[in-house]
């Protein structure tokens, strides 16, 4: 793997003698002050920053402040090099989120093995982001993922009155492949289902998670209710297109999904504040309460499409205050569902 390091120093010299001694550990990238330091990192996310701890404008302390808070930022390690080695400097370097210091004038043996140690570090945290983040079966997002995902979109959605979607899907008689083709099989066959999804899914906004062994959900943001339901019904339609052969159910059987469609329409700001008219100020629910409801109402459409016969869609619109929604069903045999308040 190609490492970036970026080295900020406000003296170009100082630059290349660290450039000449990481030149073999990854690509050195150079910024003078800490207002282009962010600019760069920004645009080639390092593995490594370098620090001059004693820069005019922004001093090193500003820019470490910088990098924390900044959330794309905040996890790339910063070593100070400086000239300075009071202890108090050092713990104030660390307070400010420094991951370690190299003293000036620098020693190369020194500066390359602790680049090496942060870098090591660095790698090893990339890996459990990855993991935590990644289904390794499948690569969709994880259930923690899709929990982060939800209740931010909820978040934007309340503030914005822009529509939100979720959509819970469960394999149909997946116990009985499994036990038909066996575990290997089962596991192939969730990764065909999963690509299927994607596939399915449209927008880069769109979040495919696999929340549990064969349950999947879908995070649509800005879809409506309606708009969801075309999604749900790409998906049944990609899935029936793997044409995978479910011989444990039967002859002519195939894999199949069945699909709970909610959504969720934000007041936004002005309307959160109005009475309905009847008077009664419209429930502006947290947003955990918010979370629950929707997938307890995926969840719902979900147990439709299952009892009413699988692969299937059913949808549950989820409204709150004056302009709570009404429910409609869009399964493969449409009616009404009921409304959830
Ligand atoms: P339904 O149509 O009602 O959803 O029936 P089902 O058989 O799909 O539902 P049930 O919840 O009874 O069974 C789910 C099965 O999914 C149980 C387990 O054998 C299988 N399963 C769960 N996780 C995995 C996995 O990671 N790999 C494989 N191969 N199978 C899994
Ligand atoms: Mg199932
Ligand atoms: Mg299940």
């Amino acid at each position: 793997m190609q490492f970036k390091i970026l080295v900020v120093d406000d003296e170009p010299g100082a630059i290349q003698v660290l450039a000449r001694i990481l030149d073999d550990l990854g690509e050195v990238l150079a910024a003078t002050d800490g207002a282009s330091a962010l600019q760069t990192a920004h645009r080639c996310k390092p593995d490594l920053i370098l620090l001059d701890a004693n820069m005019p404008g922004m001093n090193g302390f500003d820019v470490c402040d910088a990098f924390r808070s900044d959330a794309e930022l905040g996890d790339v390690p910063i070593i100070f090099v400086t000239s300075n080695d009071a202890p108090e400097f050092e713990v104030a370097g660390f307070e400010h989120g420094a991951s370690d210091f190299i003293s000036k004038p620098v020693v190369p043996a020194l500066v390359r093995a602790r680049v090496k140690a942060q870098l090591r570090m660095k790698q090893m945290g990339d890996e459990l982001r990855r993991l935590a983040a990644e289904d390794s079966l499948t690569g969709l997002a994880t259930r923690r993922r899709f929990d982060d995902a939800l209740s931010r979109e909820l978040g934007v959605a309340q503030r914005s009155g822009q529509p939100v979607s979720l959509l819970a899907l469960d394999v149909d008689h997946f116990k009985r492949y499994n036990d038909h083709y066996g575990h290997p099989a089962g596991d192939a066959c969730l990764r065909a289902v999963a690509r299927a999804m994607l596939g399915a899914c449209k927008r880069p906004a769109d979040l495919v998670a696999r929340v549990g062994g064969e349950e999947f959900a879908i995070v649509l943001p800005q879809t409506s209710l309606e708009a969801s339901a075309l999604v749900a019904h790409r998906v049944l339609d990609a899935v029936a297109a793997l044409n995978i052969p479910h011989l444990g159910l039967g002859t002519d059987a195939r894999i199949s999904v069945s699909v709970g469609a909610s959504s969720y329409v934000g007041l936004g700001r002005r309307d959160a504040h109005e009475p309905s008219s009847t008077g009664a100020m419209p429930w502006a629910p947290d947003r955990e309460q918010l979370v629950a409801a929707l997938v307890a109402a995926a969840d719902k459409a979900l147990y439709e499409a299952k009892s009413t016969g699988r692969n299937r869609a059913c949808s549950l619109a989820l409204g709150f205050g004056p302009r709570a929604s009404v429910a409609l069903a869009v399964g493969r045999d449409a009616g009404v569902l009921a409304t959830a308040h």
